[in-house]
């Protein structure tokens, strides 16, 4: 974990983290909703704290460093949900830079396709990074000795997905995806 969040996290702890942080995200969906942060993004519409005189930090990711105790700093918080200012730990997972750059380019949504404001209609499929898989798949996989990257292979997805589905973070039995007319159309306000 950078050592800037955990002096942030260790600050937010003396003040509460419910107040000081949570209270910020609009948990109002409920705990499988996406929890949008409610203070200030940037213009690629991600949630950024500036604590006085320190480095900004990006929402999402203090949010997974409080929920899972860290992040390292050569890794990237993922959105399983592809929405930027969510800091629902149940939608982040931890990954590469090349894990995200795949994830974004599954989704159709690396910059050349998608401009950082595009707010329209994304490739329908894709949306999701398990989108492919059933529940019996999901079974399987969670059950499998086998490695990622031969999981992967047979089904068709890639490695992150996997992992995820592993972790439990992407897949519910009964995945019903966030209003996202309606968190878009808030982020389309701040812009
Ligand atoms: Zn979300």
């Amino acid at each position: 974990m950078t050592a800037d969040l955990s002096a942030l996290i260790a600050r937010l702890e003396a003040a509460d983290i419910d107040q000081a942080f949570w209270s910020r995200c609009d948990r109002s969906g409920g705990p499988d909703a996406c929890w949008p942060w409610g203070g200030y993004r940037n213009d690629r519409g991600y949630g950024v704290l500036r604590p006085a005189k320190k480095r900004a930090v990006r929402a999402h990711r203090l949010a997974y460093a409080i929920a899972y105790g860290g992040v390292d700093a050569d890794k990237l918080v993922c959105h399983s949900c592809d929405n930027p200012s969510c800091c629902n730990p149940r939608h982040l997972w931890l990954g590469s830079y090349a894990d995200n750059n795949r994830d974004r380019q599954s989704k159709g949504r690396s910059k050349s396709t998608f401009g950082s404001n595009y707010s329209g209609p994304r490739p329908v499929r894709e949306r999701h990074g398990s989108a492919k898989l059933t529940e019996s798949a999901v079974n399987e996989i969670r059950s499998s000795d086998l490695s990622g990257a031969a999981l992967a292979r047979k089904f068709g997805v890639h490695e992150g997905t996997i992992s995820r589905v592993r972790l439990g973070q992407t897949w519910t039995a009964n995945p019903l995806p966030p209003k996202k007319s309606t968190l878009r159309a808030k982020q389309g306000e701040k812009t």
